[in-house]
């Protein structure tokens, strides 16, 4: 196939991805994380440390490029010098987007990285080979490598610390690649036990880790097939439509439902990269405040 084939195909998939085929019927798992409320205070990177078993992994192989960090909240420093308490910084929680359309999955040589029913982003471990093409093809850079066998080999879980590895998460191994997984093992849980009550998952039913371990309910996380879900709702109230490869907005039909404690007048929902047309699942709210911390 020749390279314009190639792109005008890869083209046309990303076109009708996001709302053709057997996806989305009873759930499409999205995320809005109001940057306005984000303090940056790091809780949600714990807790997702916490949650899903992932190795400290010191700062020396930190410095050499061997980060271990499905959340990650990035700070930007106004451009003036002025002291620490004004200097402005900003925060933005960065995580995998679950992209509808994902650049990582289209270039596993093993297929070890795919898109599930319910819009995620998923990554089976045990078919992973470690060529770390997903990594370079990701354009938020929100994979993360095991250059190590850090449980054996850098001895990360030292006793006690096994006893408070959550069992519904594997420890990954060396050679593996690894990223935020909408905290997938909750999910399917909920799941479960809906479908065992023969319901779906409810609005509330389901928190990922970084939601609800945020202090100013800066997360919010949910169904967005479900009509009354809170992050359906936002994403609609601030005009970001996920199929959408521009978003087009109406200044004039501003909703008051979305930010509700923090200027909610104002239209702030946007998706990082968007023009890459990844179609990311997180929508995030524009920060207003003039002062930072
Ligand atoms: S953010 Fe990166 S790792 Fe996550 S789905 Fe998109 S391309 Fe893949
Ligand atoms: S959704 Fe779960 S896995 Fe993803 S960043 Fe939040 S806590 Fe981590």
């Amino acid at each position: 196939m020749s390279v314009s084939n190639l792109l005008a195909n890869w083209s046309q998939f990303r076109q009708a991805h996001p709302t053709e085929g057997d996806f989305h019927k009873e759930y499409k798992w999205a995320m809005a994380i109001d940057l306005d409320a984000c303090t940056g205070c790091n809780a949600c990177s714990v807790a997702c440390y916490a949650e899903n078993n992932i190795p400290v992994v010191g700062k020396d192989r930190y410095a050499r490029g061997h980060a271990m960090h499905w959340m990650r909240v990035e700070r930007y420093w106004d451009e003036d010098n002025r002291d620490m308490p004004d200097q402005g910084a900003q925060f933005l929680p960065m995580m995998c987007q679950q992209c509808e359309a994902a650049p990582c999955e289209t270039v596993c040589p093993a297929g070890a990285t795919n898109h599930t029913p319910d819009g995620l982003n998923s990554q089976i471990y045990n078919r992973c080979v470690g060529s770390r093409y997903c990594s370079a093809n990701c354009p938020f850079k929100v994979r993360y490598f095991n250059w190590w066998d850090f449980p054996k080999e850098e001895n990360v879980f030292a006793d006690p610390l096994p006893l408070q590895l959550n069992p519904d998460v594997t420890v990954r191994t060396k050679g593996v690649m690894e990223k935020c997984t909408f905290c997938v093992q909750r999910l399917t849980v909920a799941k479960h036990n809906a479908r065992n009550e023969g319901r779906l998952v409810q609005e509330g039913e389901v928190q990922t880790a970084c939601q609800q371990s945020c202090p100013t309910n800066a997360i919010s996380f949910g169904n967005m097939v479900d009509p009354e879900s809170r992050v359906g709702k936002q994403w609609k109230a601030q005009q970001v439509d996920l199929a959408a490869d521009k978003q087009v907005k109406d200044a004039g039909d501003e909703s008051h439902e979305v930010g509700e404690h923090h200027s909610g007048t104002q239209l702030r929902g946007y998706r990082i990269f968007e023009e890459l047309r990844a179609y990311p699942s997180v929508m995030y709210l524009e920060r207003v405040r003039e002062s930072a911390v």
